[in-house]
């Protein structure tokens, strides 16, 4: 077995982990970056961006607005949109039609929060959790949670997801506990707990569906509308992907499938030699950093997806 393999397998059994690399440097920090440019906008005036991850403004002109979020907001509405808000739904539109599910790995706080918990291997003796391809309810599940919360929006005639939503929260509770400590007005200590409380529950029901339940990213892979989104319609399509690159050095071992924490099986798509295009990824690039072969790599290709998702 070449040096290499046996120090990854190695880190895994050793460690637990297999070893990190660039991607997941890289990733930690933009995400730390993003969530501290929002937990400082009351504290920095002129700040970069303000609002949270569901509606922002970026440089004071550039508005933002996640796609499920505009969604709830029309259905809420019953069609009745602004052309601001079509605009800042337009600019996130295109922003994740190049890059696919990438807010899930690269911007969103709840990831940075489930993978400090989470176990980093995934385990090959659970249905949920080991390397699979999703049968036709798992992928159907998204889907119908989406459908409920746009549901619920045009009943309640409010954003029903994004009132509640730990992704925006996070960034609300950062923002939150930085005004209370300033004593910024409009903080307060009621609205820390509020948010405290919202970001612990979907860190405690992921958790607790992984250890107890042996779902893994039960909140990701079920729960959250914004990531589904992307994964069902933009990762499609997108040019960033995880690229097969060198299928012929592929020895069938395992490690990258073992390293997802989507837990896809990758051994499939490196058999037929097709890019990775499952609505699950979030193009972390834990699969390319676990591989000691240069099997796969993450970065922009038009073609070469199989279709497959
Ligand atoms: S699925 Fe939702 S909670 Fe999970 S990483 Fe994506 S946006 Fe965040
Ligand atoms: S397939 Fe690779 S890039 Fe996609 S979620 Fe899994 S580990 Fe991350």
């Amino acid at each position: 077995m070449p040096l290499r393999v046996r120090q990854h397998r190695f880190w895994l059994r050793v460690r637990g982990i297999p070893p990190r690399g660039k991607y997941t440097i890289a990733r930690r920090l933009l995400q730390l970056v993003i969530l501290a440019l929002f937990s400082t906008q009351l504290l920095v005036s002129g700040s970069i961006v303000v609002g949270t991850l569901a509606s922002s403004r970026v440089l004071k002109i550039v508005p933002m607005l996640d796609v499920f979020a505009w969604l709830e907001h029309a259905a809420a509405s019953r069609g009745s949109i602004s052309t601001e808000s079509i605009l800042a739904v337009l600019v996130v539109f295109t922003l994740y039609s190049f890059l696919g599910r990438a807010f899930c790995g690269w911007v969103c706080p709840m990831d940075l929060l489930f993978s400090l918990f989470e176990r980093k291997v995934n385990n090959p003796r659970l249905p949920l959790t080991r390397p699979h391809t999703p049968g036709r309810i798992e992928k159907a599940l998204p889907l119908i949670t989406m459908a409920v919360f746009l549901g619920l929006s045009m009943v309640l005639g409010q954003p029903f997801y994004t009132t509640i939503s730990p992704v925006a929260g996070a960034t609300k509770l950062g923002s939150m506990v930085v005004g209370v400590v300033y004593n910024i007005p409009g903080a307060t200590l009621g609205l820390v707990m509020a948010w405290a409380t919202i970001t612990g529950l979907a860190l405690f029901i992921n958790i607790a569906a992984e250890y107890l339940f042996g779902v893994k990213r039960l909140w990701c892979r079920f729960l959250c509308p914004v990531g589904a989104f992307y994964g069902f319609v933009t990762n499609k399509y997108s040019p960033l992907k995880v690229k097969v690159v060198n299928a012929e050095k592929c020895l069938g071992c395992g490690l990258c499938s073992l390293a997802c924490p989507v837990s896809i099986e990758l051994l499939d798509y490196i058999k037929e030699k097709k890019d990775i295009m499952d609505y699950r990824c979030f193009h972390c690039g834990r699969c390319v950093e676990a591989c000691p072969h240069g099997v796969l790599s993450l970065g922009f290709r038009i073609r070469g997806g199989g279709g497959r998702t």
